[in-house]
C-alpha cells in the first residue's frame, strides 16, 4: 500500500465545516489533525442566538459533532494552535502551475506544481497553554481575578475576568486566561486553583506534523462596522451590526438576552435593518454575503418575540432568501408592525431629538426619503478569513478572497472559507471536502 494512503488529513479552523470535515473523514477511518486557533470548537455559529431554518439554539447541532468528537480516537483536537510553515513534501517536483490573472496565491510553499504528489510537513505553532488540561472547570480561579478584560465572545459588549470559561458551552471544557491583562506580580489565580492547572510561565511551542492533505475551513470574519462609518458604523452607540445584534438576543450575551439601546440600556421602540450595509457594493464588499437577508428577518423575529410592540423596517435592495427559507419571508412579511421597504440607505445621522435619521433612496422613484429609528442593525457581510490570513499553502484564492481547491496538491477548502453560505450548506460542502481531501491524500 502506498505509505502516504496512511498519512493524516490536516484540517485547519473548527468551525461547523472543519469539525465536520474531520469526523466525516475519521469516520471513514482516516486519521485526522484538526487545529483551530481558539480555544474551543465551534467557530462562528455559536456567536448565534438562534439559527435558522429551524430556530434553534446553534449549540444543538454543535453538541452532535463535539459528541462525535469526543467517541472518535482518530481526531487529534488542538486548539490554541496555528499552521506556522508548511512544504511540500519531496517527491518529483514540475514547475509551479501559472496562478490566473483573477486569482491571487497565497504564501508560497515550495514544489505544489500539478503532479507533484507527496504530503506536506507542516509546523504547528501551539500558543502558550496558561490553563493546562488538567482543568476541571470550577471556576475558582475566576472568583479571585481582579483583571478584566472586554469579552471576545461579546465582541467586547462585556467584560470578563482575565481567567475564565471562553462561553458557556465551551469544548475542550477548560478555562483560558489572558496573559496581557495581568497585572505585574499577581498569581491568585494560581493560588486558587486545586488542580494545580494554572502556568503562568507558559510559552510558545513548535510541532512538525507530516499529513496527507489539508482541508482549510477557517471560515468568516465580520466586516468591520468601523468601515461604514457613513451608515455610523462605528461612530453613532445606536448603530450596530447584525452579530453584535446576535449577542444582544442571547440570554449568554451582554444585556442577558434583553435587545436594549447601546446609548441608553432602554428598549427600542423602532428598529431599522439596512441590507447589503457594504455588500454588492465596489468600495466595500462586491459580493452578496447570501446569509444577511435571512439574518436579518431572524432577527426581526427576536424582537417580535421579546417587544411586541417595536415597530421594524428593512430597507433592502433585492430580498434573497432561496429555498424553504422563503417560509421565513412571508411569515416575517405578514407581522403587523414590520414594514419591507425596497430601498437604498446612503446616510445614517444623529436626529435632533436623541433618534436617527435615515437617508433612504427609493430604489423605483429614485426619491429621498427620510426615515427615523432608534436602533439601526447593519447587515454586514462575511468576509472569508483566508483573504486576511492566507495560511503558509498555495491555496488559490479567487477576486473576493474565498478558497479554491487545489486537488493536485492535496488542498481542499470547506464551508464559508470556499464561498458566502448558511450552516447547512456549510456542513454539505465539508462532506464533500473529506472526500476530496482523503482521495487527494491518496495521489502519487
Ligand atoms: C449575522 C449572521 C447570522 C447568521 N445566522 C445563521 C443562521 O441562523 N443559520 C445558518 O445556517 N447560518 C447563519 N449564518 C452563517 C453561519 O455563521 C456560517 O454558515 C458558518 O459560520 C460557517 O461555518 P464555517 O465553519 O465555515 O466558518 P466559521 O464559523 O467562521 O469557523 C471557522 C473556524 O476556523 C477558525 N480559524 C480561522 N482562521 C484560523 C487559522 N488561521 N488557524 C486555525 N483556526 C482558524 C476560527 O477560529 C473558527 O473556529 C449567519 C451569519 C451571519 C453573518
Ligand atoms: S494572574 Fe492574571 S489571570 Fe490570574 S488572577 Fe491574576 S490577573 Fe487574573
Ligand atoms: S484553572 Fe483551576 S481554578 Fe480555574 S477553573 Fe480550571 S481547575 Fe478551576
Amino acid at each position: 500500500m502506498n505509505p502516504q494512503a496512511a498519512q493524516p488529513l490536516l484540517v485547519v479552523g473548527a468551525g461547523i465545516a472543519g469539525v465536520t470535515a474531520a469526523v466525516e473523514a475519521a469516520e471513514a477511518g482516516r486519521d485526522v489533525v484538526l487545529v483551530e486557533r481558539d480555544s474551543a470548537v465551534g467557530g462562528r455559529v455559536l456567536r448565534n442566538h438562534k439559527y435558522f431554518p429551524k430556530l434553534c439554539p446553534p449549540s444543538c447541532g454543535m453538541e452532535i459533532n463535539t459528541r462525535r468528537l469526543e467517541r472518535s480516537p482518530r481526531v487529534r483536537v488542538l486548539t490554541r494552535c496555528v499552521v506556522t510553515k508548511a512544504t511540500k513534501a519531496t517527491k518529483a517536483t514540475k514547475a509551479t502551475k501559472a496562478t490566473p490573472a483573477t486569482t491571487a496565491t497565497s504564501a508560497p510553499a515550495t514544489a505544489h506544481g500539478p503532479g507533484a504528489g507527496g504530503g506536506w510537513q507542516v509546523t504547528l505553532t501551539h500558543l502558550p497553554a496558561y490553563v493546562t488540561e488538567a482543568c476541571t472547570a470550577c471556576g475558582a480561579c475566576s472568583e479571585v481575578c481582579p483583571a478584566k478584560v472586554p469579552d471576545p465572545f461579546n465582541l467586547g459588549m462585556s467584560q470578563v475576568p482575565a481567567v475564565r470559561l471562553p462561553f458557556p458551552n465551551a469544548w475542550p471544557r477548560r478555562f483560558v486566561l489572558d496573559r496581557a491583562a495581568c497585572p505585574p506580580g499577581c498569581k491568585a489565580c494560581v493560588d486558587a486553583c486545586p488542580a494545580g492547572a494554572i502556568d503562568l510561565d507558559a510559552v510558545e511551542r513548535e510541532e512538525t506534523v507530516e499529513v496527507g492533505a489539508v482541508v482549510a475551513a477557517t471560515g468568516w470574519s465580520p466586516y468591520p462596522l468601523e468601515k461604514l462609518p457613513e451608515l455610523g458604523g462605528g461612530v453613532l452607540p445606536d448603530v450596530i451590526s447584525n452579530v453584535q445584534m446576535e449577542r444582544l438576543a442571547a440570554p449568554s450575551g451582554p444585556t442577558g438576552g434583553k435587545i436594549l439601546r447601546p446609548s441608553d440600556g432602554r428598549p427600542p421602540a423602532r428598529v431599522a435593518f439596512v441590507q447589503c450595509a457594504g455588500s454588492r457594493d465596489v468600495n466595500h464588499l462586491p459580493y452578496c454575503s447570501a446569509v444577511c437577508c435571512l439574518a436579518s428577518l431572524k432577527q426581526v423575529l427576536y424582537l417580535r418575540e421579546q417587544l411586541p410592540e417595536t415597530k421594524v423596517d428593512v430597507y433592502y435592495i433585492d430580498r434573497r432568501s432561496p429555498g424553504r427559507n422563503e417560509e421565513m419571508l412571508t411569515r416575517v412579511a405578514s407581522l403587523d408592525g414590520v414594514r419591507l421597504i425596497k430601498g437604498k440607505v446612503g446616510k445614517v445621522e444623529r436626529d435632533g431629538g436623541g433618534a436617527l435619521a435615515l437617508r433612504v433612496e427609493d430604489v423605483e422613484s429614485g426619491r429621498l426619503l427620510t426615515a427615523s429609528a432608534d436602533l439601526v442593525v447593519l447587515a454586514t457581510g462575511m468576509v472569508p478569513a483566508l483573504a486576511q490570513d492566507p495560511l503558509p499553502f498555495a491555496f488559490e484564492r479567487d477576486e473576493d478572497g474565498f478558497g479554491r481547491d487545489r486537488i493536485e496538491s492535496a488542498l481542499v477548502v470547506a464551508g464559508v472559507a470556499r464561498r458566502a453560505e448558511d450552516v447547512a450548506a456549510s456542513v454539505r460542502d465539508a462532506t464533500g471536502a473529506a472526500a476530496k481531501a482523503l482521495v487527494a491524500g491518496r495521489r502519487d
